[in-house]
């Protein structure tokens, strides 16, 4: 054999080995694709009541999800239903209140 043979076969044989370590990276590749996506259709799903009172959700009707809020908090998503959501809301803006008295009451 001549040598620009023999430089012909490991050229050819690692060509080959270069194709078949490609082709496992790519089928890596697609399972990690396909295991980010599983992973994102998981965070998609919401869960179906009411994370303060239980309440059920309806994701069918159309009115409740206009309606009612979702609250991400540490990669998970919460629902709140509207009668909650407002609850939380009075409660913040009371607190906002109090807060604004207490700077007037230190004003002399
Ligand atoms: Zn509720």
């Amino acid at each position: 054999m001549k040598k620009s043979q023999i430089y012909a076969t490991i050229k050819n044989m690692s060509n080959k080995l270069a194709r078949k370590i490609k082709r496992k990276q790519e089928k890596s590749k697609l399972k990690q694709a396909k295991k980010e996506l599983s992973n994102k259709i998981q965070n998609i799903h919401l869960p179906d009541i009411c994370k303060n009172c239980k309440a059920d959700f309806d994701k069918k009707s159309k009115e409740m999800a206009m309606t009612w809020m979702v609250v991400a908090k540490e990669n998970r998503k919460h629902l709140i239903c509207p009668e909650c959501w407002e609850k939380i809301k009075k409660l913040t803006r009371s607190h906002e209140t109090q807060e604004d008295q207490l700077d007037q009451h230190q004003i002399p």
